[in-house]
């Protein structure tokens, strides 16, 4: 049996950022790190080996950093899901709540068909807002979700319970 990578390790805590009270996890020292890097990708893509995943959706912005390499590992497509403005050609689009406000995401309506196996990815979730509007956007394609995945799971917010609450499917969390 391997020792899993410590990733935590690599993981640096910014207290009061972006705002006072909150402690940002910051991990581009994880994947800044050739053997973390690689550690993530290599158990992302474990993970969902032989599954039949078709395509990676990955969340703007640092969805797109492991997102990428782990759809490439998997012979899997990427589809990025997209601040409002961004994507050129029709899409579907999702509102969602922030803290204080809404925010959207977007995806193009002919990147995903009712063929497609999906895995939703980013690098952190919190209170899984993000992933859950890009889940919405998998569903309005009609392509099928196998599953989430995160690098890092702040299970003090309960991200799990919020996706549990609308998705039977299984969240894969690296920390
Ligand atoms: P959620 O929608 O509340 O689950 O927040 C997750 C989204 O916000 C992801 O796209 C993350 O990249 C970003 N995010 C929230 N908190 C943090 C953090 O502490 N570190 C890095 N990214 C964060």
């Amino acid at each position: 049996n391997e020792t899993p990578f410590p990733y935590e390790n690599l993981v640096v805590d910014i207290p009061d950022y972006p705002e006072p009270g909150v402690v940002f996890k910051d991990i581009t020292p994880l994947i800044a790190d050739e053997r973390g890097f690689s550690a993530c990708v290599d158990a992302m893509t474990q993970h969902f080996l032989g599954k039949g995943v078709t395509k990676v959706v990955g969340s703007e912005a640092r969805g797109f950093l492991i997102g990428t390499p782990v759809a490439y590992r998997l012979g899997a497509g990427f589809v990025p899901a997209r601040k409002p403005g961004k994507l050129p050609r029709e899409v579907y689009t999702q509102s969602y709540a922030l803290e204080y406000g809404t925010d959207e995401l977007q995806i193009h309506k002919d990147a995903l068909s009712p063929d497609d196996r999906v895995i939703i990815v980013d690098d952190l979730v919190a209170t899984a807002g993000t992933a859950l509007a890009t889940a919405k956007l998998v569903e309005q394609s009609g392509a099928k979700i196998l599953g989430f995945s995160f690098i890092l799971e702040l299970a003090f917010l309960n991200p799990r319970e919020a996706i549990g609450k609308e998705y039977s499917q299984e969240v894969y969390s690296l920390i």
